[in-house]
């Protein structure tokens, strides 16, 4: 038996999941991997939460990051249904909410994030609900089932999903945003406008640069008290008002934490027997000068299969474009980039409509780009931005121009995407 007490990884999900993975087989490591989670649930893919599971049509089985026998076919123990509680980084050693301790040689932060907390009157009623977990999506498909008014604060991707399950349920919808569009700081107001069409279109009544005042009733949600002094009914509200890291284990352990765990472009934290990955580490990424904490499902990916070769000693640096994927309305938007500084915006394609694509450009770069309905689309897209080259305004704009031959050399038509490609290729199957 190994006298190394091996990698503990602390949040079984998706990062932390495939972290385990690529250890075992990408790298045959064989020391001992420990997976904590404090979800009771083999670990699962978050996406479908809002969308296909919570509808219905996606299986529970269908949520699985990895097939239930692998973890015993590939000697990964779990430890699930308890969280950590305690970590000490000098002597090596993470405690459980149930008394276990666990020795490591090296440990993998992934604990993810959880929903911020509307501070309002009211915000504690029956009826006010939040998604983050399986659980959540369970009772929430019962109560949408349930409700005939409900009103989605916040109009970021998961509200604007929210508000499109609300619909397929038949439920009268109300969005409340007090900004001027739906993802106004992704895609400022033009597109932004586009995402609000679409939602005018299916029935959704939208106040924009409207907040929350209150939350009326006695025991349970009755009403939402507006801003502007308008009172909307609501049997079912969902809050939606983006997450925040959980730093607390990390930063309690003498971690660099500020806005998610710190760390460098390898997902190196300010210890060197801990990295940090996924939606709870904030990473000094390649391509941008601050540190950035990203949310996305193929960044907890990428982020993992890089945990993997940090933890032995092989460091991958951070560089991808990030890339989001959102399914509104049986439509399916792709988003590259990071909303940074663009000075123009350059569309091609029906507006709103399939194959429609839309680039935000900063001194004639590509630094991002949305696309609807667009399948195959993504990886050029990626490619195009990661490129940093000026791009020509007119083909950009063309639709009969293919995508590949927006990149700027035939050397960059061929881009390194080995490792884009896998994770695109998983894409499909969890955006549903
Ligand atoms: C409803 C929903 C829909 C989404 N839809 C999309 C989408 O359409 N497209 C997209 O790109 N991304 C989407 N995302 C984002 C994507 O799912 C996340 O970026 C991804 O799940 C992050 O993975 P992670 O492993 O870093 O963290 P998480 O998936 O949050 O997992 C962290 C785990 O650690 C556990 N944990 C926390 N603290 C402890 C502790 N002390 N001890 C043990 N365990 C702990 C948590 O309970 C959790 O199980 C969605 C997320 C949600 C919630």
């Amino acid at each position: 038996m190994s006298a190394d007490p091996g990698i503990v990884v602390i949040g079984a999900s998706l990062a932390g999941a495939t972290a385990a993975q690529a250890l075992r087989l990408d790298h045959g490591y064989d020391g001992p991997i420990t997976l904590v989670g404090d979800e009771p649930h083999l670990p699962y893919q978050r996406p479908a939460l809002s969308k296909g599971y919570l509808l219905g049509t996606t299986a529970p089985g269908d949520l699985d990051v990895l097939k239930p026998q692998f973890y015993a076919d590939q000697d990964i123990t779990l430890a699930l249904g308890a969280p950590a509680t305690a970590l000490d980084l000098d002597v090596r050693r993470v405690r459980l909410a149930d008394g276990t301790e666990l020795p490591f040689t090296q440990v993998l932060i992934a604990t993810g994030a959880r929903p911020r907390r509307l501070q309002v009157p009211g915000a504690d009623l029956d009826g006010v609900r939040y998604l983050r977990n399986r659980d959540d999506s369970e009772h929430l498909a019962t109560a949408l089932r349930a409700a005939g008014d409900v009103v989605v604060i916040g109009a970021g991707w998961l509200g604007s999903e929210l508000a499109a399950a609300s619909r397929t349920f038949g439920n009268r919808t109300t969005v409340i945003d007090p900004l001027p569009t739906p993802l106004y700081h992704v895609l400022g107001d033009r597109i932004g406008g586009l995402v609000a069409r679409r939602h005018h279109d299916h029935g959704v009544n939208l106040l924009l640069g409207d907040g929350v005042e209150a939350i009326l009733g006695t025991r349970s949600v009755e009403a939402i008290q507006t801003i502007t002094g308008r009172t909307i009914p609501a049997d079912l509200v969902i809050v939606g008002v983006g997450a925040i890291p959980n730093t607390e284990l990390a930063q309690a352990a003498g971690l660099r934490v500020d806005g998610g765990i710190l760390t460098d472009e390898h997902l190196r934290t300010s210890h060197p027997a801990a990295v940090a990955a996924g939606d709870v580490a904030r990473h000094q990424h390649a391509r941008y000068l601050n540190p950035v904490r990203i949310e996305h499902w193929d960044n907890a990916v990428l982020h993992g299969l890089a945990a993997a070769t940090t933890l032995l000693g092989r460091p991958t640096t951070i560089d991808h474009v990030p890339y989001f994927f959102s399914t509104q309305y049986g439509s399916t938007l792709e988003y590259l980039g990071l909303p940074t500084i663009w000075d123009r915006i350059i569309t091609r394609g029906e507006h709103a409509g399939p194959g429609f694509t839309a680039f935000w450009l900063d001194r004639g770069i590509p630094v991002a780009a949305l696309t609807i309905d667009n399948r195959g689309a993504a990886e050029h897209l990626r490619a195009l931005i990661a490129t940093a080259h000026p791009a020509d305004p007119r083909q950009l704009a063309d639709p009969d121009t293919p995508l590949p031959d927006l990149l700027p050399d035939a050397q960059c038509r061929q881009p390194d995407v080995t490792m884009m490609k896998r994770v695109l290729s998983a894409a499909p199957a969890v955006r549903r």
